[in-house]
């Protein structure tokens, strides 16, 4: 039995359905995507996905030397969105929550000891867990991941085996060792040669979109980069204002101009919905060779906003009104309720799933059903937003610093005061109040798990 047969039979068991049939006429039996009246008709769905992007890295989040033309085209085409937040502010967490739209705390991919997967990590996305592309194959979607995956690198963790029909790229950060590259389940590089990472992985990407221009397709475009080492190819290197930490999000903005041009080629521009994102914020502590959080406060590591809330960029041309900004609350975590609804498939309903369905936000049609916003690291619940007001519990900035208790926790009214600077607390006893009830709530809803980050590598797998 393939392993789609497994995806298939393991996703039916999880929503509740014992065989295909229920499925009438492809679509879940009683399930109406919330789309606000548009017919999905099975889009394409593209997530790209840069790599410890500042929220102020881009030109069209007010970068003033980086220039993102593409990125900028596809925001004056699309939507761009100013509450959007990853669900951690570092790598393998943030990767997990993205894909199968739950909190890291709630699928074992987060610890408190080990934040990310490494190259001696025995661990990966537990099989229990469903992936989007598992979800979407159930539809018959082509699947591709092209990029870093960081969820495993063990055979049985890899993107070949979580619902994608193919993979390639590095199967974890490119600062770790011997950062391979690979095509499917093989090693084809080692160490992958990384100035031409985004070029090639640009081309795979590409050839993927023609070969199934007329079949639904589901892309993950996981870039490597801006993540240090910092690699640009020939092209690009020297070429920005903003030294090479700029070379690289410009090629990455060529990368993005490139799928829409292929796109626009093929007549799949009203076909498909194109999201650009990053997986946590700027890695702060590398100075020139990382990134901006703009006017936000903190960067990666940090529950900070800056740590979390990203530029985000959507783009479906006739469905999504052009040059709007949306300011709803949202995240990486609605991306899998968003696509389940956009493909006409039932969400699981035998597990807690914590993203909502994102349309209303992406399409302008309505409010943002999304409230509330909670903030990890590792296991440790360290802030809540609810509405415009955030609560941290405890800050840390991280590398160096030490954790800080508050108590009462520091309260921020974070559309008056993006940056977080000042505290009134003391001022909105009730909102506070109001908040630590909502935090209670959620922790009655979490259950223990197993730490795949802190699973060590079989002996035989050294
Ligand atoms: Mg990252």
């Amino acid at each position: 039995m393939s392993t789609h047969d497994y995806s298939r039979r393991d996703f039916l068991k999880s929503v509740g359905l014992g065989a295909a049939g229920l499925f009438v006429s492809g679509r879940v039996s009683g399930f109406q995507p919330q789309t606000g009246g548009i017919a999905p008709d099975n889009p394409n769905i593209i997530i790209i996905f840069a790599d410890d992007l500042g929220y102020g890295d881009l030109g069209c989040f007010g970068h003033p030397t980086i220039h993102t033309p593409n990125l900028d085209r596809m925001a004056a085409e699309g939507v761009k969105l100013t509450q959007f937040y990853s669900a951690s502010s570092v790598c393998t967490p943030s990767r997990a929550a993205l894909l199968t739209g739950r909190l890291p705390i709630r699928s074992g991919m987060c610890s408190d000891r080990r934040r990310v997967l490494f190259p001696n990590s025995g661990g990966g996305l537990p099989p229990t867990e469903i992936t989007i592309a598992q979800a979407l194959k159930t539809r018959g979607y082509a699947t591709a991941c092209v990029g870093k995956w960081h969820l495993g690198h063990l055979p049985q963790y890899l993107p070949t085996r979580r619902g994608f029909d193919e993979y390639f790229g590095i199967p974890y950060s490119n600062d770790m060792k011997p950062c391979p590259l690979m095509d499917n389940e093989k090693v084809i590089e080692e160490p992958a040669n990384q100035a031409t990472l985004t070029k090639r992985y640009t081309g795979r990407a590409i050839r993927f979109i023609e070969r199934n221009k007329n079949k639904p397709f589901f892309l993950y475009f996981a870039h490597t980069f801006p993540h240090i080492p910092l690699f640009a190819s020939e092209k690009f290197k020297g070429k920005s204002l903003r030294g090479l930490y700029g070379d690289v999000v410009e090629e990455l903005d060529w990368s993005v101009g490139q799928i829409l041009s292929v796109l626009r080629k093929h007549s799949l521009a009203e076909k498909t919905l194109v999201l650009f994102t990053s997986d946590n914020g700027p890695w702060l502590v590398m100075k020139l060779r990382g990134g901006s959080a703009g006017l936000l406060r903190g960067g990666k590591g940090s529950t900070w906003e800056g740590g979390m809330r990203e530029p985000c960029v959507a783009w479906w041309p006739g469905k999504i009104p052009a040059g709007t900004v949306g300011n709803g609350l949202s995240g990486t975590i609605d991306v899998f309720p968003t696509c389940l609804a956009l493909a006409g498939v039932k969400a699981p309903s035998d597990r807690v799933i914590d993203g909502v369905d994102m349309l209303p936000v992406l399409l302008g049609t309505g409010k943002s059903q999304r409230n509330l916003m909670f903030y990890y690291r590792g296991t440790r619940l360290m802030a809540a937003r609810k509405g415009p007001w955030k609560a941290h519990l405890i800050t840390w900035a991280g590398y160096g610093d030490k954790p800080h208790k508050h108590d009462p926790p520091l309260l921020f009214h974070l559309e008056h005061d993006p940056s977080e600077k000042y505290d009134v607390a003391k001022r909105h006893p009730n909102v506070l109040a109001d908040i630590m009830k909502e935090i209670e709530h959620h922790r009655g809803t979490l259950k223990p798990v197993k730490s795949q980050l802190e699973v060590p590598l079989p002996k035989n797998k050294t």
